[in-house]
């Protein structure tokens, strides 16, 4: 069993030099995700010059740790989304979505990318009062997508009551980003690899973005790095971060169930599809979704993931688990554009689950925006839309008293844990009279102690058991044992503790 996405099984083997030079460029594209590398294809085929600078490898941040499904539909059911809005809005959000799935094949068709698209029926079906499918059929009969109710006696799972969406699709979404960053790469839209943005500051009319103890001269800097970095108050307050996970599963049988499969049980949701048919297919599953950095034993969460699939499915072994990170918005739409009015920073971030798609569109938005140019979902998206600190009450509060509980747990007198206990691969808080730590032990016993207060804001990070990292219960950011920054909004690492406990 690996502790890495499915994804991984078929990388492109493509890599891009890191950046070892000052350099002078239109737009510098922070993050080599989906958003970033669609966004410079955008920009590119504007006659903009561009940079892509991406901290680790093209496509292996979240983008490399999703489900691959493409779909007009959200995670906030179309209920939620008229509740909000109106009809009117929820017909534009789909149109919108449509219109960046169309993008993602027109690529795959235009490059000959072997990303395994498929067209897929989406079937969205419930059990135990999980979803309200007849009010959700109310809305989706106003949307023009075809659809039908769900009938059918031989069915993967035990349902209720549910419907099916045709024409939706799925593809491989690590390999789609990587190839796609292949084709675009030019002398005038270049891709860096293992090129960290450690520091964005504004120089005259320009915007210099440090990396690797390089510069990049930009015009706009676009923040693709699935949550802005740096200190942006009022969006990392409006953002709830949320992990959750994936397992690729063998079966026995061979009966691997096509299409995507979104269960609603109670209050728990399971998302469903196969990959790799005919030759070598696994059955993925993802869900088991908590606050970055609540979960306790997060074990727990992969294990919900593994009972679910096993109670379905006549499993042979378990071959892949993988964690992943999203941002829900405070109002249910992402938010794309400039930081705020006059900026030449642009955002895309809050795609909750759904980003494959909505950082396609958040590209196309962003690109004409700096390029000038009219797009008809600028409004609707627009970053700076509503007084984002009223929007994200419902999230500071939660996040105050996230902060206020892990302090309160963790460090109470006579609940010191001594190094010595610590198992080989553990991380734990640690108070000692001196202060306190997050302390990790390897696998040879040696010990990383570690300041646990993230740069980002000041909250104390948590162990997270399953992964082996230390998450940011506030804004979503997460350090390897070493204290290096991972993802999320902190421009730094956690601070090293040079002493010998
Ligand atoms: C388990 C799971 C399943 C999902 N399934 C689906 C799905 O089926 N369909 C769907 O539409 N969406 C899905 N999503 C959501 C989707 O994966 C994301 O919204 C989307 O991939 C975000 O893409 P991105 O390019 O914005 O971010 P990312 O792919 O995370 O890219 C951001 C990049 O920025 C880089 N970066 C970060 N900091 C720096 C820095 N300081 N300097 C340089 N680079 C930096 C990172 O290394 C990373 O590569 C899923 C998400 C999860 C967690």
């Amino acid at each position: 069993m690996k502790l890495e996405p499915i994804w991984n099984i078929k990388t492109a083997d493509i890599s891009f030099k890191s950046l070892d030079r000052k350099i002078s460029v239109d737009v510098a594209i922070i993050g080599g995700g989906i958003t970033g590398i669609t966004t410079a294809q955008f920009l590119s085929n504007y006659g903009l010059k561009v940079a892509v600078l991406e901290a680790r490898k093209v496509g292996q941040g979240t983008t490399g740790q999703s489900t691959g499904n493409l779909y007009a539909l959200t995670e906030f059911s179309l209920q939620e989304l008229k509740n909000k809005y109106d009809l009117a809005t929820v017909q534009k959000i789909i149109l919108a979505r449509i219109q960046a799935v169309e993008h993602i094949c027109d690529n795959a068709k235009r490059f000959a990318i072997d990303c395994d698209l498929k067209t897929q029926p989406m079937f969205m079906f419930e059990k135990e009062n999980g979803m309200d499918i007849e009010k959700e059929i109310e809305v989706l009969s106003h949307t023009g997508l075809a659809y039908s109710r769900l009938t059918k006696k031989h069915f993967p799972f035990p349902y209720e009551d549910g419907f099916v969406v045709e024409d939706q699709a799925q593809f491989n979404p690590l390999r789609y980003t990587e190839k796609l960053a292949k084709q675009i790469y030019s002398d005038t839209c270049e891709i860096f690899e293992d090129t960290c943005v450690s520091d964005i500051v504004e120089e005259d009319e320009f915007l210099i973005v440090h990396a690797n103890e390089n510069r990049v001269k930009a015009r706009y800097v676009v923040h693709a790095t699935h949550t802005p970095k740096g200190l942006l108050v009022q969006y990392h307050t409006t953002l709830g971060p949320y992990r959750e996970y994936g397992i690729g599963v063998k079966l026995k049988n061979n009966n691997y169930p096509e299409g995507i499969f979104w269960g609603h049980f109670g209050d728990k949701k399971f998302s469903v599809r196969t990959y790799g048919l005919p030759s070598n297919p696994y059955l993925i599953c993802v869900g088991s979704m908590h606050k970055v950095g609540q979960a306790g034993d997060n074990t727990q969460n992969i294990q919900e993931l593994e009972d679910f699939v096993k109670k379905h499915f006549d499993v042979e072994s378990i071959i892949y688990k993988w964690g992943g990170q999203n941002y829900k918005p405070a109002d249910l739409l992402p938010y794309i554009g400039q930081k705020n009015a006059g900026s030449n920073e642009y955002i895309a971030t809050g795609f909750a689950t759904d980003g494959l798609v909505y950082g396609t569109l958040a590209a196309k938005i962003i690109s004409d925006e700096i390029a000038g140019l009219k797009n008809e979902y600028s409004e609707l998206f627009k970053a700076s839309r509503h007084q984002p600190l009223k929007a994200a009450e419902k999230f500071t509060k939660e996040n105050i008293n996230v902060v206020g509980k892990l302090v309160g747990d963790f460090f109470k007198k006579g609940e010191d844990e001594q190094i010595a206990d610590l198992l080989p691969d553990e991380g734990k808080l640690l108070q000692y009279e001196d202060g306190k730590y997050a302390v990790y032990k390897n696998h040879r016993g040696e010990v990383t102690a570690l300041s646990p207060i993230c740069p980002h804001m000041g909250c104390t990070v948590n162990w997270n058991k399953a992964e082996k990292t230390w998450d940011c219960p506030c804004h979503g950011s997460r350090f390897d044992t070493a204290g290096r920054v991972i993802e999320g909004p902190a421009l730094s690492g956690l601070k090293k503790i040079e002493n010998d406990k």
